[in-house]
């Protein structure tokens, strides 16, 4: 029993300190990463890819998942993120779905590594076991976020503290990438508390941790509640070593303000969906709706400089974050290009504010 302890003492030292290397040289590649940023203008920063659409959970909330895709083949996989290499991608998080029901996920992210860009995984937690994040571990991951809904499972959402709270432990016992934990606050969340309990839960294991502001159902910006605001300044001022810190916007976002910025999606940031399609974000899926393999570097330009008609009501934290780093410079005078594909309309857009998913 002695032995064992000295044992298991031993694992969690040296996962410690692998942890800490790998920390440390995430760290030192995003800087890097933004030093690149700054200097030009003419790569994405962040793209979010899509290799599995199926999703094992159905959150009420969610636009992002279906019950039957099948995964993306490893090879075409592998020729997507060779065409984000090529563009100069800096960052590159893994979406869904639920990506780790994807049969070669691992050989992704090794590929990703290989490619030279950071590597970044959003998850619902449910398939992490100890064999799945020493794999994760190997295959060179440097980012793991979960979003937890609430503390107890309910109808809308069995992304609780209590069903993942074993799998969080586990995380930080075997992981040696970075762990954030993303809870949410906002119309359709029943007990702003709970935000609270799992940021505090997330710090104590560990793990940095975020909070996502959801809107009422008609998409407009409906301030938190006075509790809510207290709790979402709380749980900002525990995340303090996430790069949230930076984001302004969300503050408005809590306040029920809308905010100026320039969205510089479809340059800067990309989302690929899992037909390989390109679309301005999670939340305004459709547009432009091009073939990664077609998008040229004309085409990023000039959504650089287009102005998005949805950003002062935007909450997609990811893209603002990334629109910092240009936030002084090359005012947007553009209007988006007119839709190429036939069969995707207007109507068909996934409209912001609606619905909520991972990211
Ligand atoms: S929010 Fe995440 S876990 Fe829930 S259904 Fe959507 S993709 Fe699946
Ligand atoms: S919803 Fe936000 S991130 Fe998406 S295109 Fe609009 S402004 Fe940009």
């Amino acid at each position: 029993m002695a032995e064992e302890t000295k044992v298991a003492g031993a694992t969690a030292k040296k996962t410690r300190l692998r942890r800490r290397l790998r920390f440390l040289r995430t760290r030192a590649r995003e800087l890097k990463m933004i030093g690149k940023a700054l200097v030009s203008t003419k790569h994405p920063i962040l793209v979010h890819i899509i290799p599995m659409r199926q999703c094992n959970l159905a959150c009420t909330y969610c636009n992002e998942f279906d019950d039957f895709s099948k995964p993306v083949p490893l090879e075409e996989m592998k020729k997507r993120l060779d065409a984000l290499a090529d563009m100069g991608t800096s960052i590159i998080t893994i979406s869904g779905g639920e990506p780790l029901m994807h049969p070669d996920l691992d050989e992704v992210i090794r590929h990703m590594r290989r490619r030279g860009m950071i590597a970044g995984l959003i998850t619902n937690g449910f398939y992490l076991n100890k064999e799945r994040i020493e794999g994760l571990n190997e295959a060179g991951l440097e980012h793991l976020q979960i979003s937890i809904d609430n503390v107890v499972p309910d109808e809308v959402s069995k992304k609780s503290l209590k069903t993942l709270d074993g799998r969080l432990v586990m995380l930080s016992q075997y992981a040696v990438f970075q762990v954030n934990i993303n809870s949410v606050l906002g119309s359709g969340v029943k007990d702003p508390e709970d935000a609270l309990k799992i940021a505090h839960r997330a710090v104590e294991l560990g793990f940095t941790s975020t909070v996502g502001i959801i809107h009422d159902n008609n998409g407009q910006l409906k301030p938190l509640g006075p509790r809510e605001q207290e709790i979402f300044e709380e749980v900002m001022a525990l995340g303090k070593r996430s790069y949230s810190r930076f984001n302004e916007f969300q503050h408005n976002v809590a306040r029920g303000r809308e905010h100026n910025w320039r969205c510089r999606s479809g340059s800067r940031y990309l989302y690929i969906c899992e037909d390989g399609l390109v679309h301005w974000c999670s939340q305004q899926r459709g547009y432009p709706g091009i073939p990664l393999a077609q998008y040229t570097p004309e085409m990023r330009h000039r959504e650089y400089s287009t102005k998005k008609f949805c950003a002062p009501r935007c909450t997609v934290s990811c893209v603002q974050q990334v629109g910092i780093l240009d936030k002084w410079r090359d005012p947007q005078n553009l209007k988006p290009m007119p839709m190429t594909s036939p069969a995707t309309s207007q109507a068909e857009l996934v409209q912001i504010g609606q619905v909520r998913g991972d990211s």
